[in-house]
C-alpha cells in the first residue's frame, strides 16, 4: 500500500492528536461550514438547549472528527466517539444512548456503515429522544420504552450517497467539507511546524502544501517525513529543495498525484481507451479495493479535473491523458 492510503487509514497517534485544533478560532478553512456551525452553536447556547443533529460529509482527513471535538469544546459538553461498523445490533445502540448525559454529543464516524436493523432505532432516538427495544424472546418477548437524555448526534460520512433518505432528513444541518486550497494548507503546515518545533522556510511549507492533496492529515504526515528527510539529508530545515526531494522519494509528484493515482489513469487510458469504464473494473486492474479508490483516489482526481464521472462510467479528461504524456484516444505505442 502507498503512503497516502496508509496515512488516511492509520489510527491517530499522540503526536497527531497534539496537532488537532481545539476551537473554531484554530480551525483553518471550510469557511461556509464553519459559519453554519457557529450560527448553530451560538443559537443553541443562547437558548440553553442542546445542539441540533449535524451531518458532516467529505473525503477522509479533512477535519470531520476535529470539528466534532471542537463542537464539544464550544458547547462545553462531552463528546462520545464511536463508529458505524461497531454498532452491530440495536442493544449496542441502546447501550450507547442510555449512557449519555443531557446535552452530550454522540459522534458516529462512518455513519453510512450502520446496519439497517440498527438504523431504524436511530430515527426515534433522534426525533423523540426515546427508543423502543424488544427484550426477551418467544412468549415473553415485549417492547420496552427507554427515554433518553436530549443529546446531539454528529454523523460523519465519506459517502453521502450511501445514506438513506430517512436518516439524512433527521439532521438539521448537512454540511460538506471540501479539499483545502494550497494557501490554507500552507497555513496549517506552518502551524504544524511551529507546534513540532521544526525549522522551515515558507517556500518549503508551500511545496508540501502543493502536494498534500488538499488534505490536512496528509499535509501533517508529509511534514513529519520532510522533517526526517531534512535532518538526515539536509541541514535540518524544511526548505523547498529538501521538501521536493523528500516527496519525490515518497513518489508523490508535483501535482500531488501518487503511484496509485497514476496507475488508475494509465489503466483507463491503456486498457479502456479513456473510458467510460466502471470503477470496479479499474479496481481489479490496479489491484486496489474499490472503496479505497472511491473514497481516496477518485474524489481527488475528479476535483482536480483528471477524471469525470458519467452515467456510463468513469471517463478520463484531456488533462488526465496529459498526466501520462498522451493525447485523448491515442493508444500508447508499444
Ligand atoms: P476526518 O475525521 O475528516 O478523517 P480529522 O478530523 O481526523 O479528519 O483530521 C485529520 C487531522 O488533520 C487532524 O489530526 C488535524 O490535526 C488536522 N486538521 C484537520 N482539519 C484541520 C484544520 N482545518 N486546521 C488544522 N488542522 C486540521
Amino acid at each position: 500500500t502507498d503512503f497516502i492510503e496508509q496515512t488516511l487509514s492509520a489510527p491517530e497517534n499522540a503526536e497527531e492528536s497534539a496537532l488537532r485544533p481545539l476551537s473554531f478560532h484554530d480551525f483553518a478553512g471550510q469557511d461556509k461550514t464553519l459559519e453554519r456551525l457557529k450560527v448553530m452553536v451560538g443559537a443553541a447556547r443562547d437558548r440553553g438547549e442542546p445542539l441540533n443533529h449535524i451531518l458532516l460529509s467529505g473525503p477522509p482527513g479533512l477535519g470531520k472528527t476535529t470539528l466534532s471535538l471542537i463542537l464539544g469544546n464550544e458547547m462545553g459538553t462531552k463528546v462520545n466517539i464511536t463508529s458505524g461498523p461497531v454498532i452491530d445490533k440495536p442493544a449496542d445502540l441502546a447501550g450507547l444512548l442510555t449512557n449519555l448525559n443531557e446535552g452530550d454529543i454522540l459522534f458516529i464516524d462512518e455513519i453510512h456503515r450502520i446496519p439497517k436493523t440498527v438504523e431504524e432505532y436511530l430515527y426515534s432516538a433522534m426525533e423523540d429522544f426515546r427508543i423502543d427495544i424488544m427484550i426477551d424472546q418467544g412468549p415473553n418477548a415485549r417492547s420496552v420504552r427507554l427515554n433518553l437524555p436530549r443529546f446531539t448526534l454528529l454523523g460523519a460520512t465519506t459517502r453521502m450517497g450511501l445514506l438513506t433518505a430517512p436518516l439524512r432528513s433527521r439532521f438539521t444541518l448537512q454540511t460538506r467539507l471540501n479539499y483545502y486550497s494550497h494557501s490554507v494548507l500552507q497555513g496549517i503546515i506552518e502551524r504544524t511546524c511551529g507546534i513540532l518545533e521544526v525549522p522551515f522556510e515558507p517556500a518549503g511549507a508551500a511545496e508540501i502544501a502543493r502536494r498534500a492533496r488538499g488534505t490536512p492529515r496528509i499535509a501533517n504526515n508529509l511534514v513529519n517525513f520532510c522533517r526526517d528527510y531534512a535532518q538526515q539529508r539536509g541541514n535540518g530545515t524544511i526548505t523547498q529543495t529538501s521538501a521536493a526531494a523528500a516527496l519525490e522519494l515518497l513518489e508523490i509528484d508535483q501535482r500531488g498525484l501518487d503511484e496509485m493515482d497514476k496507475q488508475v489513469i494509465r489503466v483507463m487510458a491503456e486498457n479502456y481507451r479513456g473510458g467510460p469504464v466502471g470503477l470496479g473494473t479499474v479496481a481489479v486492474a490496479v489491484g486496489e479495493e474499490a472503496h479505497t479508490l472511491e473514497e481516496v483516489h477518485e474524489p481527488f482526481l475528479i476535483q482536480e479535473g483528471y477524471l469525470q464521472r458519467t452515467a456510463q462510467g468513469r471517463v478520463l479528461t484531456e488533462k488526465g491523458w496529459h498526466v501520462i504524456g498522451l493525447e485523448p484516444g491515442n493508444q500508447p505505442s508499444n
